[in-house]
């Protein structure tokens, strides 16, 4: 279905049938999902979730020369003041010797605005941030306030068109529309693809024309390839991937995160685009092989060593160079085991809990395994179908590994913590904090200086794993000296109590 004629991206919930509330096993959710039983679950409780703002600020804030606009009430975007330090690093990467941080304002909707209406806040903010910063982009996002009066982003964008020097690109993020917080993705992308790629509004959309698109693979650039990045991947990664497409004789274009407003035109020249995340990048990724004939990869995450070699055999397979993939992947993979060796018996029965992006979760935790450690439960933040050849994997190792999709749910994470008890607990440092309080030790899945992806990744984390276990002793001492949040009742009950249609399974 083209989605892209209409001014929102559908809800994930509604495209992928994603869910967010599930508890059980590994090897019991395919049944039910694919059933659509796990459609429109809820929880009678939900303590803290995560809000599709808050991925999108942090992917919009770090693109270049663009000014990002929240339009809402003050308090929506806040969680960006935490993510300046990344955006800065970010820039300071791309060379900028003084990086100025996050580019980022609010129009400070009040209670007068929600009864008159906003658009002409957001129509000042707009001229005001294009004369003040004179940025390639303004990007303005929609959040419940306006998302609920009715103001029409679309429209002010089309209004200014012509009155600013800025490429425009409403995003709707109204954090109401969908509990998925990846909905955010989609969201972005949209927006991007219809107003700076199409380049045009709905009323002159290009219609896909073969001959135009053969035309166009003349001028495709053959070993460019867009190379989707995720706003938790940091310099490091992104520099391990474009090092082993390098070995493929492969140039790329890298977008969203960090990126040029021009990264997003040059895409459709690309001869190839190259996925990081399935859920993260499928909407970007088909629109492109749909209207523009670029063909895409992406079904593998690169993290940890199977998953590495696939992506790479993926990439291999669409540019001819399957041979050139295997003879890398073998003398990448010898190199890594003999780096590996001394750490391995350190690691070999340890026991581990996740937590984070559906992809990122089930991913690491396949690379935990393969370092010799015991997955006891993921806790991927949302669930759709991207998500099932890396639960089925995880489940031919232990089909009755702990499965609760849940985004946040700390209560049910220190639940789950409680009976299993593990060694490690690898997660984001919002959901770590809880398993600190416990006295696990921890492993941030995300920071900004870390690396996490390809052969270096593997190694990397396997050596941070072994630091934390061999001295958990701030966390053994900080259980007992903190006040945990909830009774001692509550750990007897199921953790999943407050999911409604769920079978209890404690
Ligand atoms: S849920 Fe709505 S009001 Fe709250 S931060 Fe998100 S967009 Fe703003």
């Amino acid at each position: 279905m083209d989605y892209i004629k209409a001014n929102t991206a559908p809800r994930r919930e509604d495209r992928l049938g994603t869910c967010i509330e599930f508890g059980g096993t590994v090897g019991g959710i395919a049944e039910p999902f694919c059933q659509g039983c796990l459609k429109n679950r809820r929880r009678s409780f939900s303590q803290g979730t995560i809000c599709q703002l808050l991925p999108a600020v942090a992917i919009l804030t770090s693109l270049q020369d663009t000014v990002v606009i929240v339009h809402g009430a003050i308090g929506c975007g806040g969680a960006a003041h935490a993510l300046g330090a990344n955006v800065r690093l970010g820039q300071w990467r791309g060379g900028d010797k003084n990086p100025r941080g996050a580019l980022w304002l609010s129009t400070n909707l009040n209670e007068r605005d929600v009864t008159s209406g906003g658009e002409e806040k957001l129509r000042q903010a707009i001229v005001e941030a294009d004369k003040r910063y004179r940025p390639e982009a303004i990007v303005f996002l929609s959040t419940c306030v306006p998302g609920i009066i009715g103001d029409d982003i679309d429209g002010v964008a089309r209004d200014l068109k012509d009155k600013v020097s800025a490429a425009l690109l409403p995003v709707h993020c109204e954090g109401f529309k969908s509990k998925v917080m990846a909905t955010a993705y989609d969201a972005i992308f949209h927006s991007f693809l219809r107003n700076l790629i199409d380049g045009s509004d709905e009323t002159e959309f290009p219609v896909f024309d073969p001959e135009a698109a053969q035309a166009s693979e003349a001028i495709r650039r053959k070993r460019l390839v867009n190379l989707l990045n995720v706003s938790s991947m940091t310099g490091p990664d992104q520099k391990e991937l474009i090092r082993l497409l390098g070995k493929l004789g492969l140039e790329v274009n890298m977008l969203p995160c960090d990126a040029h407003p021009e990264a997003f035109r040059l895409a459709p020249l690309a001869s190839l685009s190259v996925g990081v995340c399935p859920t993260h990048d499928d909407y970007f990724m088909s629109y492109l092989e749909k209207r523009y004939a670029v063909p895409y990869v992406g079904s593998h995450m690169p993290i940890g060593i199977e998953n590495t070699g696939n992506w790479l055999r993926g990439v291999a397979a669409k540019v001819g160079q399957e041979a050139a993939a295997e003879r890398i992947i073998a003398q990448e993979e010898a190199e890594l085991g003999r780096a590996l060796e001394p750490l391995r018996p350190k690691l070999k029965g340890k026991t581990c809990v996740l937590s984070a992006g559906e992809i990122r979760t089930l991913s690491t935790a396949r690379l935990v395994q393969e370092l010799g450690l015991e997955v006891l439960a993921v806790r991927p933040y949302h669930y759709d179908p991207f998500g099932q050849p890396e639960v089925e994997r995880l489940s031919d190792v232990n089909p009755g590994i702990r499965l609760n999709v849940a985004t946040a749910q700390p209560f049910e994470a220190v639940n789950i913590l409680n009976r299993v008890e593990p060694d490690l607990y690898i997660g984001h440092n919002s959901d770590n904090v809880w398993a600190a309080k416990c006295g696990t030790a921890v492993l941030p899945i995300y920071g900004s200086n870390a690396i996490y992806s390809g052969y270096a990744g593997v190694f990397d984390v396997a050596r941070r794993i072994h630091r934390h276990l061999e001295n958990n002793s701030f966390n053994e001492r900080l259980v007992k000296n903190v006040r945990q949040p909830y009774r001692e009742s509550w750990y007897a009950e199921d953790p999943y109590k407050y999911i409604i249609g769920a079978e209890l399974t404690a």
